[in-house]
């Protein structure tokens, strides 16, 4: 089988509640399944790579401050995550990286950051840094072709507006902006979302699904991914969903 090649970008400035854990999970399960993973780091100042040949490329979150100071780079890189994009690289965005694809972010001092334009949605803080939307969150989604609900944990001033097709509907928490039904931004190969956590450790059926997608690009034959025991994973998932939804 291929080596999966992944970049994770900004990894010393957008790293918020755990979000390098998403690497881990990722690089646990493939090697629990015999599957070669190699994580590339991009962050600023480093060469420039050859984005369109990684299967993944991933973003964190981060405090408005780190935003800023990310931005004018993230936009150097705009041609070739462009490119990665449109050739089937998998795109998987958390929060403040959720927001920099999109037209801009303003941030809660009215400065807009310029975002890569890659989707049309925009965001926009309010001016208060009381107002954001914490605390735990479940959504259901249905990219992997089914049901599921994913658990994790939102940290946002941040209200994303103009989603065309959100990655779930929200069943406890905010989403996309205060009290929203809808969360995160998906297509078959991006997964933008809010949710920390880090988000993947107790949505297996997430991290499968872009293991998946990432074994399976380019290649001709469907490789079906040999399933994990992932008896705890779902126990932590329940602990949260019966937490949280039950009255
Ligand atoms: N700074 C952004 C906001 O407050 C993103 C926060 C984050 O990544 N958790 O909306």
């Amino acid at each position: 089988m291929k080596t999966i090649k992944i970049l994770h970008m900004y990894a010393d400035m957008l790293d918020l509640y755990g979000d390098s854990g998403n690497m881990e999970v990722i690089s646990f399960r493939c090697k629990k399944r015999g599957i070669e993973c190699q994580i590339d780091r991009y962050s600023i100042d480093s060469a420039m790579p050859d984005f369109s040949s990684y299967d993944l490329i991933y973003i964190g979150g981060g405090a408005d401050l780190e935003q800023q100071h990310i931005s004018a780079d993230l936009l150097k890189c705009r041609e070739g995550i462009v490119d990665a994009y449109k050739k089937g690289t998998f795109l998987f965005l958390i929060c403040g990286g959720y927001q920099l694809m999109g037209k801009y972010y303003r941030d809660a001092d009215g400065n807009d950051i310029k975002g890569l334009g890659l989707f049309d949605y925009f965001t926009v803080a309010p001016n208060s840094r009381r107002k954001r939307c914490i605390g735990n969150i479940v959504i259901e989604t249905e990219i992997t072709g089914k049901k599921v609900k994913v658990v994790g944990f939102e940290n946002h001033g941040g209200q994303t507006q103009e989603v065309k097709t959100p990655f779930g509907k929200v069943l406890y928490g905010n989403g996309n902006c205060s009290k929203s039904a809808a969360e995160g931004y998906c297509e078959k190969n991006v997964i933008a979302t809010y949710l920390h956590g880090p988000c993947l450790s107790k949505n297996p059926e997430i991290s499968d699904y872009m293991i998946g997608y990432c074994v399976n690009r380019g290649e001709s034959a469907k490789i079906s991914l040999e399933s994990l025991d992932d008896t705890l994973e779902k126990e932590c998932r329940q602990v949260m969903l019966d937490r949280l939804l039950k009255k």
